[in-house]
Parts: structure tokens; sequence; C-alpha cells
């Protein structure tokens, strides 16, 4: 299976990937986690990338396709595929076709997690997660039941992302609205996309998603 989460940042595709690979084995592919890895070690690809995350407007489609394209060779067994932050064009959404169709393959379901952009801005800018091991927190919402200790982990060590602040939310929202709203006609057209009440609890919209998805 081969789906697709829409939504704008803080919508909760992260958070619906994690679930869907822990539950269906799924191999989630995210872009912004792959960028910010490329940030991270400091190679080329990430140097170039690093002002236009922090800034919270889209990288380009070349470089985000190639990160994608790399990680489409797949044996006839593979369980298949979440993307989650990709596409986020229409350019992108064509590549991604384009990709898929050279090897027999194609885009099952598109879930667009229908939110609201305020209610957003407080779920992004109280967010954070354990360096360790990735366990997400929010300032107001989830903090560690034990204070500065993750609950899976036991780590002492957190992290905020920097586009996580609220005036880059607004760019990255004005960016989805503008480049990544107008793909939904595209998936349309196919008779794909289930939208789905991203402001519900988690474990709704994850249900909703559930019950959208093949098997
Ligand atoms: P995310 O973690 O999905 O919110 O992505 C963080 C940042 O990485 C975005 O604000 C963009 O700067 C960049 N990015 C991630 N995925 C894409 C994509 N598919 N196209 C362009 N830029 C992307």
């Amino acid at each position: 299976m081969i789906l697709v989460l829409l939504g704008p940042p803080g919508a909760g595709k992260g958070t619906q990937a994690q679930r869907l690979t822990a539950e269906r084995g799924l191999v989630q592919l995210s872009t912004g986690d792959m960028l910010r890895a490329a940030v991270k070690a400091g190679s080329p690809l990430g140097q170039r990338a690093k002002a236009v995350m922090d800034a919270g407007e889209l990288v380009s489609d070349d470089i985000v396709n190639g990160l994608i394209g790399e990680r489409l060779d797949v044996p006839a067994d593979h369980p298949g595929f979440i993307l989650d932050g990709y596409p986020r064009t229409r350019a992108q959404a064509e590549a991604l076709d384009a990709m898929l169709g050279a090897k027999g393959l194609h885009v099952d379901k598109v879930v667009e997690l229908v939110v609201d952009e305020d209610a957003l801005v407080d779920r992004i800018t109280g967010r954070f997660t354990c360096a360790n091991c990735g366990e997400g927190y929010h300032n107001r919402y989830k903090l560690p039941k034990v204070a500065d200790t993750c609950d899976v982990c036991g780590s002492h060590d957190f992290k905020r992302r920097i586009d996580d602040n609220e005036a880059t939310v607004r760019t990255r929202m004005a960016e989805y609205r503008a480049k990544t709203a107008p793909i939904l006609p595209y998936y349309d057209a196919k008779h794909i996309v289930a939208r789905v009440d991203g402001m519900a609890s988690m474990a709704v919209v994850g249900a909703a998603i559930d019950a959208v998805l093949p098997g």
C-alpha cells in the first residue's frame, strides 16, 4: 500500500505515520526528517536546505524528489509506504506518480487531515521531543510524567525544532495553502482522497484513518 498523508504543519501527519508504521509495518518516508538528518550531518544537501527550512519555505522539488526516489527501490514483499510531508507541490505529485509508475506502482490512498490553523499554531509552538528516542511531548497537553525525564527511555535530553516558532509556522501554513493544498484536486480526480477531521484526539483520528484504509 502506498499512502500519502496531507495536511498543514502540526496536523498530526508524523504521529499518525508512526502509529501506522508500528501497527501495520508500513515504512514512513518523511522528507522533513530526511532533510533534518542532512542538515544535522552537514552534508552539501543539508547546507543548501537549512536556510530555506529555517524560514519555513519549501526546498526545491528536485531535492525532495531525489530523496524519495532513492528510497523507492523495494522488494516484492515490501509492506508499503506512508509518505509524510511529500508530495508538497503539484510537480512533486507528478514526479511521484512517474517514479511509482516506472515500478508498476501507484498511490493507493491520500488522507487529508483537516484542521483549524489557529489551533495548530498552539499545537506546534508547544511541541518538543526526546532527543534520544523521539517520543513527542507538549508544554500544555503532554508533559513528561516525571519532570525533565522521558516517559519512554528515561533520557533527560529534549529538543525543539528551530522552525516550530510562530512566525515560521505561519509561513509554513501559507506555503501549505499556496502550494500543497492545490494538489488535492489532482488526487480528487483519481477518486483516492479521504478527508479526516484532524482536530479530534489522536485515537479518534487514528480510527478514522483506519476506517478509510484497505485491509
Ligand atoms: P516537515 O517536517 O514535513 O514539516 O518539513 C520541514 C521543512 O522541510 C519544511 O518546512 C520544508 O522547508 C522542508 N520540506 C520537507 N518536505 C518537503 C517537501 N516535500 N518539499 C519541499 N520542502 C520540504
